[in-house]
């Protein structure tokens, strides 16, 4: 059976550059300097704020964070798409969709896409509050190779009801064969909460329903919600039953079951096999950082639930498989 992975995250260099800037901005000596008070700044040094500042301590900022978070150094792009392509053989995964996972990192994953086209599909996490926003989501799709827009209302604050982010799921609508990801439901940054910054998020703005909205417009558009719901699993089975275009991928642990007493992942699979059907499931791990790399355990636990579901083999194949394939042929 061919495996491909919906749901990997590539976390670049400038993903963690932006991590380390966000912790910069938040290191206690520092409060209170950026007004420039010259005094202040003799005595810190300059504000962090102060991008020159920043930029010029950012290598060592960097593998402070790697030190801290016992993660690999991830090099280029190129560097880490090799390393992912050697994950993949490793796990017998023919083809995974890597995630640019901070706002503005479209090049790196457009760099790890172009390097193995037969193995990487590039998906960007864009905020649409960001004034290039439409122009941005235009570029990734049409120039840059990119495969699927990620949209993350409770981590952007932008409601999926805005104007502006109906204006870039317009601009990847208009290229055909991208999708629209779309995270509802809890969301935790692991990542974040790892190195202690604020994850200021606004749950409420990741309901599965306002996705079915969306759906309903742009009805030739894919549409992903991850993790069946992250916790709104109702909510997600409705959007699902509203709107054909609209798909789940599996990935994760899925430790939001615990969020609805005695719900199982067993459980959870049946009632998306019963209202989506096995076409719109799309298995993901939800892999990330290196050295653990590709989540075999993720991949193992859920081949069980699918077979114990009684699903058939050809079932099974759309969904570890099959199902990435037509949408990202
Ligand atoms: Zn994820």
């Amino acid at each position: 059976m061919i495996v491909n992975d919906a749901h990997c995250h590539f976390f670049s260099t400038a993903f963690f550059s932006a991590l380390a800037r966000q912790k910069a901005d938040l290191a206690p000596h520092r409060a209170g300097v950026r007004g420039g008070d010259p005094a202040k700044v003799r005595l810190y040094g300059p504000a962090v704020g102060d991008p020159a500042h920043v930029e010029a301590d950012l290598q060592v900022r960097l593998n402070d964070l790697y030190r801290e978070l016992q993660w690999d150094n991830p090099g280029t792009p190129e560097a880490l798409a090799d390393c992912w392509v050697q994950e993949l053989d490793a796990g017998g995964v023919q083809r995974a969709a890597l995630i640019a996972s901070v706002p503005g990192d479209e090049a790196s994953v457009a760099a790890a896409s172009a390097r193995h086209p037969t193995r990487i599909v590039g998906f960007f996490m864009l905020d649409p509050s960001a004034a290039d926003a439409p122009a941005r989501a235009r570029h990734a799709v049409s120039d840059q190779g990119l495969k699927g827009l990620c949209l993350f209302p409770a981590m952007h604050l932008v409601s999926l009801d805005d104007e502006r982010t109906l204006r870039v799921v317009e601009a990847v609508a208009s290229c055909p064969g991208a999708a629209v990801f779309v995270h509802c439901g809890v969301l935790s940054v692991g990542v974040r909460r790892k190195l202690g910054l604020p994850s200021r998020f606004d749950l409420r703005l990741g309901d599965p329903l306002a996705v079915s909205r969306l759906a309903l417009a742009f009805p030739h558009v894919p549409f992903i919600v991850p993790h069946f719901g992250a916790g709104l699993l109702r909510e997600a089975l409705m959007a699902a039953e509203a709107c054909v275009n609209i798909h789940f991928d599996t990935s994760s642990s899925n430790s939001w079951v615990r969020y609805t007493p005695g719900l199982t992942l067993d459980a959870v699979f049946k009632a998306a096999l019963a209202v989506a059907g096995p076409s719109r499931l799309l298995f993901g791990s939800d892999s990330s950082f290196f050295p653990r790399g590709w989540q075999r355990g993720i991949y193992e636990q859920q081949r069980q639930i699918v077979a114990d579901t009684g699903a058939s083999p050809a079932d099974a194949a759309l969904i570890f498989g099959g199902n990435f394939e037509r949408l990202f042929p």
